[in-house]
């Protein structure tokens, strides 16, 4: 698999290289040059979540990482379902939070943690990632226990849920976890910093684990295939997929899953308040605004990283943005949204709620509906509860380190003092 670097299109890597270095120069984002194209759809369909997908990582990734051993990584990290729901007549829900850290990222996280340990080099690896609330989750129990890798992990200090924070923050180990004083496109900022530090970089093997890392994105391009094999044939004709988007990796896994072949007709990108995509598609004006703090924080990011790679794939495929759809929804309709779906009988948490919403709004007639649902609703339960008036039993993954103490170091959004930190 080649990759070039989106920003300077002559910096060309292997899969392997891509998954060490994160990033390329000026902190470009690496893009596959070339995409395969599926024409056996169906039967690729009819197969199992594991196999289906050894498939397809297999046709993008190519012949640089043995099938066996790429079969096994991906036999490691698919680990549990990813089930459709009914939601409406014709809305589907896809559930994306069976996973060790009940969100979406642990399907990305945990085949990050694969490949990564398979395309190593000797020497020590330190993983820095910025996290809005479920990355860091997903990146930390990844990791945890692996060996020789060290994983550090900031976070916006009180704007993530505290079952968010206890649920990566109680681990230890080889698991580092720093609250900064700002906010997450602050520490999205430390982070990128950190990778543009040559001599940092060097000493202690840095890598990037949230959703620029092309391997996350691959992995996440598996679901949506998931997602079309629960669905009939007549279904998948007209399929319009709600994507709750934040960073807009998920998305931009989505885009490429249509590439590769995947029968769905539109993509609509749905936000909170943090609405510069939506802005953008209206008013062809790029003008992000401050990131505001909202009920699906894990969406709470005005400067989405992977929106480089949206417009890549509209561009190389030629599309038109004009055929991407979006939405935005405030806090108020957020609940709103949330209490409407209960009331049809379906459990949801703000993030899927959003979509859920935004995609009914937009479904035409004789068209199927799909969104996911990016996160478990008791990973948001003092929302949900209080939005719905009901009380949430937690489940057990989460209970277990809700009795934990935080392990978590504080710092201010310095970047010196993070590197004497790093280097410590
Ligand atoms: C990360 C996250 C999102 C946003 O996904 P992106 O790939 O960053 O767009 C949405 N919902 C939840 C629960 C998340 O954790």
């Amino acid at each position: 698999m080649n990759l070039y670097n989106i920003k300077h299109p002559t910096e060309q890597v292997s899969f392997a290289q891509a998954v060490r270095q994160g990033l390329g120069k000026d902190q470009g984002l690496f893009f596959p040059e070339t995409i395969p194209q599926f024409h056996n759809i169906d039967e690729l369909l009819a197969l199992p979540l594991v196999e289906r997908s050894q498939k397809i990582l297999g046709a993008l990734i190519g012949d640089e990482i043995p099938t066996d051993k790429l079969n096994a990584m991906i036999e490691n990290a698919f680990t549990f379902p990813a089930p459709v729901a009914k939601v409406a007549d014709n809305i589907y829900a896809l559930e994306l939070f069976h996973g060790p850290t009940l969100a979406f990222k642990d399907f990305g996280g945990r085949f990050m943690a694969q490949a990564l340990a398979t395309v190593r080099k000797d020497g020590k690896i330190t993983i820095l990632t910025a996290t809005s609330g479920d990355t860091g989750a997903a990146v930390a129990h990844a990791f945890y226990g692996l060996e020789n890798i060290e994983v550090v992990i900031l976070y916006p200090k009180g704007k993530i849920s505290p079952l968010q924070e206890k649920l990566f923050c109680t681990l230890g180990g080889n698991i580092r976890t720093v609250a900064i004083n700002a906010d997450f496109d602050a520490c999205q900022a430390l982070v990128k910093q950190a990778f543009d530090d040559e001599t940092l970089r060097q000493t202690i093997g840095l890598n990037s684990a949230n959703s620029i890392n092309i391997s996350r994105l691959l992995a996440q391009v598996c679901y949506y295939f998931e997602a079309a094999a629960q669905l009939t044939a007549e279904q998948r004709q007209n399929l319009v997929v709600s994507v709750p988007s934040g960073n807009f990796g998920n998305l931009t896994a989505g885009l490429i899953a249509k590439t590769l072949g995947l029968p769905i007709k539109r993509f609509i990108a749905s936000t909170n308040a943090n609405d510069t995509v939506p802005r953008y598609l209206q008013t062809g004006e790029w003008s992000p605004n401050a990131t505001v703090a909202t009920l699906s924080n894990a969406m709470d990011v005005s400067r989405p990283n992977n929106w480089p790679r949206v417009e890549e794939l509209f561009k190389r495929n030629g599309w038109n943005l004009s055929e991407l759809g979006s939405g935005a929804l405030n806090d108020a309709q957020t609940e709103t949204a949330l209490k409407a779906q209960y009331a049809q009988g379906y459990l949801c948490e703000p993030h899927g709620a959003i979509a859920y919403q935004v995609l009914s709004e937009q479904l035409q007639a004789g068209e199927t509906g799909l969104f996911l649902c990016t996160a478990h609703p008791a990973k948001f339960k003092e929302s949900v509860e209080r939005i719905l008036d009901i009380e949430l039993p937690l489940p057990e993954a989460l209970d277990k380190h809700n009795k934990l103490p935080l392990l978590s170091d504080e710092m201010d959004a310095d970047f010196v003092a993070l590197r004497a930190y790093l280097l410590k």
